[in-house]
Order: structure tokens, then C-alpha cells, then sequence
């Protein structure tokens, strides 16, 4: 146990891609959610009486108490300026927390009315909402559901209609579907839209044995370097990416993932991603990256598309806590913040590509295992704000921000929380924990978005989790909480996260596959999505010479003893790996192994 005059700890581990494994998936949830549909048709059409509706109902996530469930609402009667659906619970549930409608409950019957901006339902047309809840015993799903007081039954109705409809709807629809048609710029740029599959990525999924389970899955495009722009050695540039986007958008909504990373003196806090720009190259950036980028982005060709950057992994969270006064201080970063670079790279890059109609712009925010302590955490979201208004922006460029690029932390932890205590001790005194606010990524998501609208980042910004590599699942996957003896043995005994330290990064042993990309699966989340694309190697094992500026950092080695960052344990790395960014079999496979929801 530890000496309760423990100092919190001032500096977080490293950098957010970098989070280690662990830990398993939490949610036990129907991988890919227990969906039901249900359909009714009803002859009676009073004003905004419906006739006829279907109902999905899927629970996206569920742990041993609590669950996420997001349910699509279609109008197959006539148009509808509100609508209240209605349902009774089986068991216990008790919805906790709603989004995008407002919920009531009263004993097992439940209410959701439209909110002011969804209440019109066009003939045909869907909107959808969502819940946490708290349950016990058994999750069983509703299958009865009436829509203004209509039921949605199955396809037959209970009561089939006696005389059909004597008269058309009086009024046709004055205000135009819920669903916004493509290109106008939406809240959640992910809700209602399918996802880009980047098509070099997908091949090289699909060849690896079991791959083709999850080859279709959407994962971000990396511009890591200028070249990428026009494709590195004969592969896929941007605007063939984009072209591509359109076909599969088939002119329906379409999200597309692009990492903006190429930023002055990249990755100051470690050494396998370091880029082609040395620290002062700011004029380059500007000018030979984001300039060039804009143009693409801007070409009305695309203009249907919604277009998500997501700006600068690992920078700007480096500047709060790898600087000097902070014990994991590196020169590299004390550079980076004496010359303004990061932040005036990541402010550029937010003006140029927010001022585009159909861009999204979010901003990497680290993780809960970098910027979850009190030191961090508040400072890191005024730095942020601070960035956005500078040089002449404006908050409004932000549509949200993302965390866990790149790494292993949990989305959540089922067995303990961080007001846990044992024995009078908090369990934030237990060694894994080590005074961190957070034991999540999910609450760490939520949690931050608070200080960042705070911090004066607008009320409807949303939230980004990247979940490729932070399922945890596989046979080592505790089923309970550990053992009360001492914070110590129930945090390690209880915790999903497996990882050897909070700070481990690199190609992380005995990681998985975590959620799939879902939409809107939680309050304040925009998105789970896959950002860094599985198989792609987080950084070399071993020195090994390239032409891309990365450098070999050590915690991606396994029989390094580690460092101030992760309390000089082991890194917990796979061996054999390639450079960041090269195609690793064995993570890939890995990752399948243990993913969590399973395949
Ligand atoms: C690498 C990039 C790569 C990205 C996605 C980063 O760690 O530095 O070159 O594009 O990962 O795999």
C-alpha cells in the first residue's frame, strides 16, 4: 500500500499513441450491439398519429451494471412535426442518461419526445437518439414500441386496419427531413453517415488470414509527410482518396478520416515518429503541407463529402507536460514551446481547413494515462482554447477533439471506479492508478470535454475515442473485481487493462481490436473510430534506417528496463516490429486474438 503522502504525480506518461495494452474490453456488449427491428403499420393518421413505423433498438455497449443503447426511429406514415416513442422495460433498467431526445420514465414505461431540432419526420424518414442505463440481472431488450401512441409491432400489426385511410395527409411537409442533405455541415458529422474504407489499408487486411472480418471497417488516412499528398511510392494520394470517398458515398452522406500530421520537430517527447520537418520548418508546413491540402479539401468536387481532420497527434498535450519544470522534459519539446511552432502550426492548420464548409476539424486531446491528472488536464484545455483563438481563429473551427490515437487505454473499466476505496485507501493511491482522475478513457472523454467547453470551446463540440487497439479481450481478460486485500491487489486484480504500466505505447502485447467505429454510442462521443489502422507498427523494435525521419525509441523494444515515463518497467512491446507506420503481421494478428467485443 502506498504512504498517503504521495505526491501526485506531476508528469503524465508519454505520448497518447503510446498506451499500452491491457486490458480488456469492457463492455460486454453484443459486439456490433444486439439490433432489433421492428416494424407496424397503423390505418389511423391523425395530425402527427403515425401509420406506420420501425423501430431498431441496439444496445451498443454493456457491462455488468450498466449499458448504451441507441435507438433509430423510421416514419413509414405520414410526415410528423413531433413524435414521442414509448416503451416498457422488462426488468429493472433504468435509463440514466439521454442524448438527442428527451427521456422520461416512470416505474418500466418510458417516453423519449424529440427534441426542437428533430421533431420533423418526413414519410420515410429516420432520426435517432440514445441512452445510458443501469440495470441488474438480466438486459433483455424492448420489443414493443409505440410511436405517438401507435404500435410498432413487428411488421403485423396487432390490430390490422379495419378501413383504410379515407383521406391523404392534409398538409404536405413544410420543413425538409431530419436528415440534412449531403454537404450541409452537421453536429456530428459521423451520425446518419456511412464511413470512408480506406481501400490500401482493406487489401492489406484482407490478406492476412481471419483479416477479411474486419477489412471493411473504416480506418483514418495518415498524411504523415508532404509526399503523401500525391501518394508515396505509387499508392493512393489525397484527391484519390477523396474520388474514391465519392464512389463509395454513392450519394449518401460519407465521413472521411484524415490525420494531419506532419507538424515542425514532431513527436519532441519521443523518437519513432519524428517526422521530416525540423523544428523551425514552419513556413514548409504551412506552405508545402496544409496549403496544399486546403486546395484538395476546398474543390467542390468534394463538397458532399464530410471531411474530419484530425490535427497533429501527440503535439500539443507535449507542450504542457514535456517542458521544463515537468521531470519527463525533453530539449526537443522545450524547443517546440520557445518557438511557437506547434502552436502556431496547429492554429494554422485549424484556420485553412475550418474555413471549408464540409471539414471537420478535431484536435488530438492524449489520453487519460497522459493528460488525466490534475496538472495536466486543465492545462492541456486552456492551451487548447488558447491555440484555437490564435492568430485570429476562432472556436468555431473545433468541431471536437480525439482521444486515445494510437493507444491501449480501456474504454472502460467495469470492475472498479475511481472512487473506490479499500480499507479506507483510494484506490487513485494504488500503483497503477497513481493519483490519476481517471481509470477510463469513456469517463476520461466525457470528463474533458467538460473542461474544454469550460475552457470556452463551444457547448456542442463532441468527442472522438479511438478504439483499434484498446479491447483487451482474450483468455487473461479478468471476470471481477480483485481481491480487497489492498488497493494494489484490487486494482491489478479487477483491471481490463493489462498493460505492465499506464505509460507502456508501443505495439503493446496482448492488445485487441476494441469497439468497432459505431456512431453517437455514448453522451458527448461523436464517434468510436479506428484511427490508427490495425497492423500498422507503432515504432521499430530495433534501429532501423529509413528515410522518413523516424528515429528508434526504446519502449518500443522489448527487453528494455524503461524509463521515468513508465516507471522503469518493462515496455511491454512486441518484437520484430518495423518502423511506425509499416505493416505489422503479428500486431495485426494479435489484435484479432484478443479483440473485445470478440470477432
Ligand atoms: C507513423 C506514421 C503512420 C501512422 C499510421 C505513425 O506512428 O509515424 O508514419 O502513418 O503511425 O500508422
Amino acid at each position: 500500500m502506498r504512504a498517503a503522502a504521495q505526491q501526485p504525480r506531476q508528469l503524465p506518461p508519454p505520448r497518447h499513441r503510446r498506451t499500452a495494452v491491457l486490458a480488456a474490453g469492457l463492455l460486454i456488449a453484443t459486439a456490433g450491439g444486439t439490433a432489433a427491428a421492428f416494424t407496424a403499420t397503423d390505418a389511423s393518421a391523425a395530425t402527427d398519429a403515425v401509420a406506420g413505423c420501425t423501430v431498431a433498438y441496439t444496445v451498443q455497449n454493456q457491462w455488468d451494471t450498466g449499458f448504451t443503447t441507441q435507438v433509430t426511429v423510421t416514419n413509414t406514415g405520414p410526415a410528423v412535426t413531433s413524435w414521442t416513442l414509448g416503451w416498457s422495460f422488462a426488468g429493472n433498467q433504468k435509463v440514466t442518461q439521454g442524448w438527442n431526445a428527451d427521456i422520461a420514465q416512470s416505474a418500466a414505461a418510458v417516453t423519449a419526445k424529440n427534441l426542437s431540432y428533430n421533431g420533423t419526420l418526413a414519410t420515410g424518414g429516420s432520426t435517432n437518439f440514445g441512452f445510458n442505463g443501469s440495470y441488474s440481472g438480466t438486459n433483455t431488450s424492448p420489443t414493443a414500441f409505440t410511436l405517438n401512441g401507435v404500435a410498432c409491432n413487428g411488421g403485423t400489426p396487432t390490430t390490422p386496419p379495419t378501413t383504410p385511410p379515407t383521406t391523404p395527409p392534409t398538409t404536405p411537409p413544410t420543413t425538409p427531413p431530419t436528415t440534412p442533405p449531403p454537404g450541409t455541415r452537421v453536429d456530428n458529422p459521423y451520425a446518419g453517415a456511412k464511413s470512408y474504407v480506406n481501400p490500401e489499408w482493406s487489401a492489406k487486411a484482407a490478406a492476412e488470414a481471419g483479416g477479411s472480418r474486419i477489412a471493411n471497417q473504416p480506418t483514418a488516412v495518415w498524411l504523415d509527410r508532404i509526399a503523401a499528398i500525391n501518394g508515396v511510392g505509387g499508392g493512393m494520394g489525397l484527391r484519390a482518396h477523396l474520388n474514391k470517398a465519392v464512389t463509395q458515398a454513392a450519394g449518401q452522406p460519407l465521413t472521411i478520416q484524415l490525420v494531419i500530421y506532419d507538424l515542425p520537430g514532431r513527436d519532441c517527447a519521443a523518437l519513432a515518429s519524428n517526422g521530416e520537418l525540423g523544428p523551425n520548418d514552419l513556413p514548409r508546413y504551412q506552405s508545402e503541407f496544409i496549403d496544399p491540402i486546403a486546395a484538395i479539401l476546398a474543390d467542390p468536387a468534394y463538397a458532399n463529402l464530410r471531411i474530419v481532420p484530425i490535427i497533429e497527434i501527440d503535439s500539443l498535450p507535449n507542450l504542457v507536460t514535456n517542458t521544463s519544470g515537468r521531470p519527463t522534459a525533453t530539449a526537443a519539446c522545450d524547443t517546440m514551446k520557445a518557438n511557437g511552432n506547434y502552436v502556431n502550426g496547429v492554429s494554422y492548420a485549424l484556420r485553412k481547413l475550418g474555413a471549408i464548409p464540409n471539414v471537420y476539424n478535431y484536435i488530438d486531446a492524449g489520453h487519460h494515462g497522459w493528460l488525466g491528472w490534475d496538472d495536466n488536464f486543465g492545462a492541456s484545455a486552456d492551451l487548447f482554447a488558447q491555440v484555437a483563438k490564435a492568430n485570429g481563429g476562432t472556436v468555431d473551427n473545433v468541431t471536437g477533439f480525439i482521444t486515445n490515437t494510437a493507444n491501449y487505454g480501456i474504454l472502460h473499466e467495469p470492475y472498479y471506479t475511481i472512487d473506490d476505496s479499500v480499507n479506507g485507501t483510494s484506490v487513485r493511491q494504488s500503483k497503477w492508478v497513481d493519483w490519476n482522475r481517471y481509470v477510463d478513457e469513456l469517463s476520461y472523454a466525457q470528463g474533458f470535454r467538460n473542461r474544454l467547453i469550460q475552457a470556452g470551446f463551444n457547448a456542442n463540440i463532441g468527442m472522438l475515442i479511438d478504439t483499434s487497439r484498446n479491447g483487451w479481450g482474450g483468455t487473461a481478460r479478468p471476470t471481477g473485481p480483485g481481491a480487497t486485500t489492498s488497493v494494489d491487489t484490487y486494482v491489478n486484480g479487477g483491471k481490463l487493462d493489462r498493460r505492465i504500466h499506464l505509460g507502456n505505447w508501443c505495439n503493446q502485447s496482448g492488445a485487441g481490436l476494441g469497439e468497432r467505429p459505431t456512431a453517437a454510442p455514448a453522451a458527448g462521443i461523436d464517434a468510436y473510430v479506428w484511427v490508427k489502422p490495425p497492423g500498422e507498427s507503432d515504432g521499430s523494435s530495433t534501429a532501423i534506417a529509413n528515410d522518413e525521419g523516424k528515429g528508434f525509441d526504446r519502449m518500443c523494444d522489448p527487453t528494455y528496463g524503461g524509463n521515468a515515463r513508465n516507471g522503469n518497467n518493462l515496455s511491454g512491446a512486441l518484437p520484430n516490429a518495423p518502423l511506425s507506420g509499416h505493416w505489422f503481421s503479428a500486431q495485426f494478428q494479435e489484435l484479432m486474438k484478443n479483440a473485445y467485443p470478440a470477432l
